[in-house]
């Protein structure tokens, strides 16, 4: 036997990582914004605990384009590194120095929002460059240095002339990547990955108005002003306190998100946590409309401010991912797949905190303005009967909130509900029976019928509600959905003292033949007597099991698992 240690060089492992690191090229440009975000934001906290003592002053930075060179320049005048921190943050692969900087002021730097991690970041430049400077000048008053690097493992350091404070990265963007020198390219990058970031990200300069003087003459031009063209927002709605923000600040943070959605949501939900997991975030309620079609992917997930996907599976209950808005946390582990993060305990609570935040909201909504919440109830109910199928936990809080809307318009909780009825819809089991139709138009009629005998008569149309209504029956005893045109709703109805069909028995029995001969007798119910609407002359129903076979045969059969409704998504 013989033992020995593979032999890891940076030749072997450099390509390797330029090549792998990161399957979306584009994200070179997040990573070193980040990185000048980090080092911005550590000369905050270092001037702030007295150890820098410089002006922080009001920092920026900026990303420019030299076409003529075929340079990308990322500006920032934060701490700026020595020759001797290059060799140490720069030349290492995978040594953080944002690590290293949280590791040392552990307990004040906690909230400073350091995004660096992995001590990679900084390398996928070479995934766009062939070649790559670094001019960088510390607070601490080092000489300035000037790293150069053709993407193999060996470098030159110099002095640089710089005199400011801060760090240049210069990318010389390489032949197959020239899309990055193009000023539309890096303002949709900019925009997608940097919009609310903390630190003020100038491209270019733009127009501004000037202020119109006082008693301007009736022909005054308006004149104007350039002014650096700062893309981003550095302080987005969800990093506020909820109390701090009014109900047309998250309107307005709403149109920020999607400037494209005219619609306004319906509600906003401020998440807000800091134990045993770091979320903040806020999420809305867009009008629904029981179309199940709608677009997913709409909430954003950020970690401190920068945008990372808007593909939340896994990290939000699946029946949450039709809402929108954002979540930022930095304890969602992102370099690993969609199934180990659904295996991950802190995944776990974030999910369920989530769902929890979700539930209270409603319930809430519900007891400060029932009206209000009834007439949100249509665009509202997809989101939560897919939730009641789904989430145990939401199931049990749901029932402080779930409305049954009847025909009319009238909303009962289940509880009232069951008031309602228990002392007129019962059957023979002595079971109460709920009556519902799923479509207010082709069951027009039966609902008449059943109205008429003076029945409650529920509107349950969307269509996860044969599920919904199987789950309900199983955890209400005493309870039975029948719809409105099962022939079990017939049998309910039948009493002593119904009147009569208005046709003869024998106009009964002739009509009853010619129907057999269109409809098999064997699976429907023809009934001519008994009916107490003046509508109808007679009414055909089918067992409400039979029925229900059917349908589960073709929505798969399955009851409550999520892999069960593959015709919703
Ligand atoms: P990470 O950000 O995960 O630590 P990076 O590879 O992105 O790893 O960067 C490595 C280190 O290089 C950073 O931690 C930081 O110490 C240093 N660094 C990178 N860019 C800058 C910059 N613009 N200003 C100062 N230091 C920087
Ligand atoms: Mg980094």
């Amino acid at each position: 036997m013989s033992t020995g240690k593979i032999n890891v060089t940076v030749e072997n492992i450099f390509p390797l990582i330029k090549k792998f690191l990161y399957s979306d090229h584009e994200i070179f440009l997040r990573e070193l914004i980040s990185n000048a975000t980090d080092a911005t934001s550590k000369l905050k906290h270092l001037t702030s605990i007295g150890e820098a003592k410089v002006e922080y002053g009001n920092p920026i930075i900026e990303v420019k384009i030299d076409k003529e060179n075929k340079t990308l320049h990322i500006i920032d005048q934060g701490i700026g590194m020595s020759a001797e921190e290059v060799e140490k943050y720069i030349n290492q692969v995978a040594f953080s120095g944002a690590e290293e900087f949280l590791e040392k002021y552990k307990d004040s730097a906690k909230d400073t929002g350091i995004i660096g991690h992995f001590g990679l970041g900084f390398y996928s430049a070479f995934m766009v460059a062939d070649k790559v400077e670094i001019i960088t000048k510390s607070y601490k008053d080092t000489p300035a240095a000037h790293w150069v690097c053709d993407g193999s493992p060996e470098f030159t350091m110099t002095e640089s002339s710089k005199t400011e404070r801060g760090t240049e990265i210069i990318l010389h963007i390489a032949e197959d990547s020239t899309e990055f020198l193009e000023e539309n390219k890096i303002s949709e990058l900019l925009r997608k990955y940097n919009k609310f970031m903390p630190i003020p990200i100038k491209f270019g300069t733009r127009q501004e108005a000037l202020p119109q003087p006082e008693n301007a003459p009736e022909d005054y031009k308006t004149e104007y002003t350039e002014v650096d063209n700062i893309i981003n927002n550095p302080t987005p709605a969800w990093t506020k306190q909820p109390s701090e923000l009014s109900d047309a600040d998250y309107k307005k943070f709403y149109n920020e998100l999607y400037p494209m959605q005219f619609e306004e949501p319906l509600f906003h939900i401020h998440l807000n946590v800091d134990y045993p997991f770091n979320l903040t975030g806020i999420l809305y309620f867009p009008k629904l409309s029981g179309d199940l079609n709608i677009q997913k992917d709409k909430i954003q997930l950020y970690q401190n401010q920068v945008f990372v996907t808007d593909n939340v599976e896994g990290i939000v209950p699946e029946f949450l991912t039709m809402l929108r808005g954002v979540i930022d946390s930095p304890d969602i582990p992102l370099n690993v797949s969609r199934s180990y993060l659904q295996a991950d305990g802190n995944v776990k609570k974030i999910s369920n905190y989530i769902t929890r935040k979700v539930a209270d909201k409603l319930k809430s909504l519900f007891n400060e303005n029932r009206e209000d919440f009834e007439q949100k109830w249509n665009d509202i109910k997809v989101v939560i009967e897919y939730g009641m199928l789904s989430e145990a936990k939401f199931y049990e809080k749901s029932a402080d909130f779930v409305l049954y809307p009847t025909t009319d318009e009238k909303y009962y909780t289940l509880t009232e509900l069951k008031e309602a009825i228990k002392d007129k819809q019962t059957d023979k089991d002595g079971k109460l029976v709920v009556i519902y139709a799923s479509n207010k138009e082709t069951q027009h009629s039966y609902i008449e019928e059943a109205k008429a005998k003076g029945y409650e008569v529920l509107l349950l149309d969307s269509p996860i509600v044969s599920h919904l209504i199987q789950k309900l029956e199983m955890d209400n005893e005493s309870l039975t959905f029948v719809r409105v045109d099962a022939d079990h709703v017939d049998n309910l109805i039948r009493k002593e003292d119904t009147k009569i069909s208005k046709l003869t028995d024998e106009e009964q029995t002739k009509l009853k033949e010619v129907l057999e001969t269109v409809i098999p007798a064997t699976t429907f119910t023809i009934q001519t007597e008994a009916l107490d609407s003046n509508s109808a002359p007679f009414m055909i129903t089918q067992p409400e099991f039979m029925r229900r076979m059917k349908e589960m045969q073709s929505t798969g059969g399955g009851m409550f698992g999520m892999g069960n409704f593959p015709e919703m998504y």
